[in-house]
């Protein structure tokens, strides 16, 4: 039941970890002539960003080159601001054209562009800087509460630290711990559960404050009332600044500017919740399935889903 947070603080290294892992491999293997997948142009500017608008234009992308693509064709602009949610079964390509934007991969065809720059174009440390992204796997390394929730902006002062875990939902539990923020978690410090590691993952999102935010499934199998906190510190982090958000339960997203449902890689149904029930898609149906989930959950939270 564990779920982890990776929030894009985190992102670089895991890059650095991989380019390591793979020379290690090429040295192993003897595979030089692979070219890496992910390379800086030598001229590439810093990306310059003005209201964290994004485009996708005929995006393709395929994992190996024998492959059927896993995202074809796949067009959206999300406006400066605005949540855009991406719906549809396991192994439709939800993830995948969200680490496409942060160039975890590279597309094969079409464009990605933030405020009309090409994401080819800019320097990676720029576009990973601007992009804040808290998925199911959350990365708490050996160190006090405190570290985990700065890393990535160390400059941040305890004050600050506390006040994003305060609006992650996560001070109480904090200060539950033996030490408090001083407290070791990690693999040899105090265990936390998946949704105290997920608002800590989410207190460093809030200290990060990126234009543009990715949420990957971000609501862990918790109990009820912290998948309530846990969403209202999400609804709030989500709150002007362009948002990406995969999320299992349709309830949560419900709200979106725009809502693209993908089915094997191509967008087969956009528009806004009401549009969508209307059309009595996927989408519709995904939601009738999920209306008896809906109903299990206490009253308070079935009317906040149904106020937004
Ligand atoms: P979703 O987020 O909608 O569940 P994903 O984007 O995770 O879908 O996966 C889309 C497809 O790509 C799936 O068939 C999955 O098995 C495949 N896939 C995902 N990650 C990789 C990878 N690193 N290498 C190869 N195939 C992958």
């Amino acid at each position: 039941n564990q779920r982890f947070i990776w929030p894009m603080a985190q992102f670089g290294q895991i890059i650095n970890m991989y380019q390591r892992a793979r020379a290690s491999a090429e040295r192993i293997f003897g595979l030089m002539d692979t070219p890496a997948r992910i390379a800086e142009e030598p001229d590439a500017d810093e990306l310059v960003l003005d209201d964290g608008r994004v485009e996708y234009e005929d995006v393709t992308f395929a994992y190996s080159n024998d492959d059927e693509p896993v995202v074809e064709d796949v067009s959206f602009t999300v406006e400066g601001g605005e949540t855009f949610a991406l719906v549809g079964p396991t192994g439709a390509g939800k993830s995948t054209v969200l680490k496409l934007l942060m160039r975890m991969y590279d597309v094969d065809e079409g464009t990605i562009r933030v405020d009309g720059q090409d994401v080819r174009d800019v320097t990676i440390p720029s576009l990973r800087e601007t992009i804040g992204y808290v998925s199911q796997e959350t990365f708490l390394f050996y160190g006090t509460v405190a570290e985990n929730i700065r890393y990535g902006t160390f400059e941040a002062s305890r004050e600050d630290v506390i006040e994003a875990a305060k609006r992650a939902e996560a001070h109480e539990f904090i200060t539950n711990l033996p030490d408090g923020y001083d407290t070791e978690v990690g693999e040899r410090g105090v265990k936390l559960s998946g949704g105290q590691r997920q608002r800590i993952a989410i207190a460093r999102a809030i200290l990060k404050d990126p234009e543009i935010l990715v949420l990957d499934e971000a609501t862990s199998d918790v109990d009820t009332e912290t998948e309530m906190l846990i969403q209202r510190s999400l609804d709030r982090l989500a709150e002007d600044r362009t948002t990406f958000a995969i999320a299992h339960r349709l309830s949560t997203i419900k709200d979106a500017d725009q809502i693209v449902v993908l089915e094997d890689g191509r967008i087969v149904e956009r528009g806004a919740h009401g549009e969508l029930l209307a059309e009595n898609g996927l989408y519709a149906n995904l939601w009738a399935v999920q209306a008896g989930e809906i109903e299990e959950l206490p009253e308070e939270f079935v009317q906040r889903a149904t106020e937004r």
